[in-house]
């Protein structure tokens, strides 16, 4: 059980007195992370079963990656792409390797690199589709997310990121998420891209029917439509695959990456995509003062051969099977379904049980760090490093406050 000392309720203080109330954290208040595991200022340990919405797959504070942005930090962190650096090219060689696209446009935040997109989807239609000026449609789907922006949040349909923020941003047609012929049905002369999650996170880990992404390629293809994944957090292993879009051998034309790209360390996006769409950029039309900046790019490289050289796809395979068949017998009439692929589970609870809230601050009172999504689910995702025995401990915790609440 954890303890909660002044301390930790002065942090508390200070934090509501002088911050943005625009997040709803539990009250536990960090200072040191390794691993899967974290720790409070009050010495309270928690197994982090949130990953930092799977920016820590690597998990906290990996050595490799601390070795490696310590070293750049000697060497040089920012000189502006008004320079050419020695990280830049073999960055984008290698992330072309890895997405099997021919290059790579680095940016910050994962809305940015979404941003990046868009921009690139509307050139593209105008200089190379020959859509009329300004008539660009891009296809979206209903319960996504893809960042904060003004533009992004346009085509939320989650009235807590939109309203009150307009006028919003024009030219997003929203179908019901794994509708196929809903995306078919939306596509006119204008319709330039898809833009997609193909498992969307922070809608509640929600997962397509198998082939519905196989037939929106089929579709954008048959169109001269680009299809466009956001896999900021379902790729870099988290589904088991190095990219979701593997699961059905579906090949986008362009790709959108963040958050595990640096492993928690420094925020780094890409936009990745064939040389007929990054093309539409030319020098002047796009830019970001920091994005491919030496120290990022230099954790970033560090970040994804930690992913392969310590085999965290195949892991979170492996253990996503055991938490499978330990949730599997977890009996609670509180449970509405429970959806997985990889090290990605999303607990739904009945609607009239009134909330996950309650069930994660129980689950930190254990140790264990969730947190609700969408107001009904329990989302569990905790870093690709994770061992079995970490794993049967966290599922020891879920039986026994499952066991307590219902
Ligand atoms: C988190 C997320 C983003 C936004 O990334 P930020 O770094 O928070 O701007 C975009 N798309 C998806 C799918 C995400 O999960």
């Amino acid at each position: 059980m954890s303890t909660r000392t002044t301390s930790s309720q002065r942090l508390i203080e200070l934090e509501q007195r002088h911050g943005a109330d625009n997040y709803h954290p539990l009250d536990v208040v960090l200072t040191r992370g390794e691993g899967c595991w974290v720790w409070d200022v009050d010495g309270n340990r928690y197994l982090d079963c949130l990953a930092a919405y799977s920016a820590v797959n690597q998990g906290h504070c990996h050595p490799r990656l601390i070795e490696a942005l310590t070293r750049q930090a000697q060497h040089l962190t920012l000189c502006s792409r008004a320079f050419r650096t020695d990280q830049l090219g073999p960055f984008c060689q290698e992330l072309t390797e890895l997405t099997g696209l021919e290059r790579v446009l680095p940016m910050n935040t994962g809305a940015e690199a979404v941003e990046t997109a868009i921009k690139a989807a509307r050139r593209w239609g105008y200089t190379v589709k020959g859509v009329p000026e300004d008539q660009a449609e891009i296809i979206v789907f209903e319960d996504n997310f893809h960042g904060r922006t003004t533009t992004i949040i346009s085509f939320s349909t989650e009235p807590d990121y939109r309203d009150g923020f307009g006028p919003l941003t024009p030219g997003f047609k929203i179908v019901p998420f794994g509708d196929a012929e809903a995306v078919a049905g939306a596509i006119t002369p204008n319709t330039v891209a898809v833009l997609m999650e193909p498992v969307q996170g922070e809608g509640g880990i929600i997962i397509p029917l198998p082939g519905t992404l196989s037939r929106i390629r089929e579709i954008c293809t048959r169109e001269n439509v680009l299809l466009i994944l956001d896999e900021i957090q379902s790729g870099l292993g988290r589904t088991g695959k190095m990219f979701a879009f593997e699961h059905e051998n579906v090949r986008p034309d362009a790709l959108t990456l963040g958050k595990a790209l640096s492993g928690g360390m420094y925020p780094v996006s890409v936009f990745v995509a064939d040389n007929e769409l990054m093309d539409v950029f030319r020098p002047g039309s796009h830019g970001s003062t920091y994005g491919g900046n030496p120290l990022g790019l230099a954790v970033s490289r560090e970040a994804l051969r930690v992913l392969e050289e310590e085999g965290l796809v195949e892991n979170a395979c492996e253990r996503g099977e055991q938490f499978h068949r330990g949730l599997a017998e977890i009996e609670a009439d509180s449970i509405k379904e429970i959806r997985q692929i990889g090290l990605w589970i999303a607990i739904e609870l009945k609607h009239e049980v009134g909330g996950a809230r309650r069930h994660c601050v129980e689950l930190a009172k254990e140790g264990l760090l969730c947190k609700e999504t969408h107001t009904h689910t329990i989302r569990v995702a905790p870093p690709l490093v994770i061992e079995p025995d970490q794993v049967d401990w966290a599922l020891e915790r879920l039986r026994a406050v499952f066991a307590r609440l219902g």
